[in-house]
């Protein structure tokens, strides 16, 4: 168990996180959002969105054992196995619930 504080401050990391996704989401949505305007937004937040999940894999590669070293467990940890599944279906992260919403509560 967390303390108040310390949920509080996963919350604010988490909702940041996310508002960045719901702004470049629909910055790049081609029905709301003008061409050229989706160009400069794609040439400027696809290498960081490549270069965030390009670190991710390289923290969450297997060591020499087979394990995970930032999950402590078996490789694939669920961290991979999460991005693995959501690169080949993106669609299917919208079916995971309120977790990926920006508006998602602190349950703590
Ligand atoms: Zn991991």
């Amino acid at each position: 168990m967390i303390s108040a504080a310390l949920a509080r401050a996963h919350h604010l990391l988490n909702q940041e996180m996310l508002g960045y996704l719901d702004t470049v989401e629909l910055l790049t949505n081609e029905h709301d959002t003008d061409d050229e305007t989706v160009l400069a937004v794609a040439r400027a937040e696809v290498p960081r969105l490549v270069a965030a999940l390009r670190a991710t894999v390289a923290t969450h590669k297997a060591d020499p054992s087979g394990d995970c070293p930032a999950c402590h467990t078996t490789w694939p940890c669920a961290v991979i196995d999460s991005a693995h599944s959501y690169l080949k279906d993106p669609d299917s992260i919208y079916s995971a619930g309120p977790a990926i919403s920006s508006t998602a509560s602190v349950n703590a």
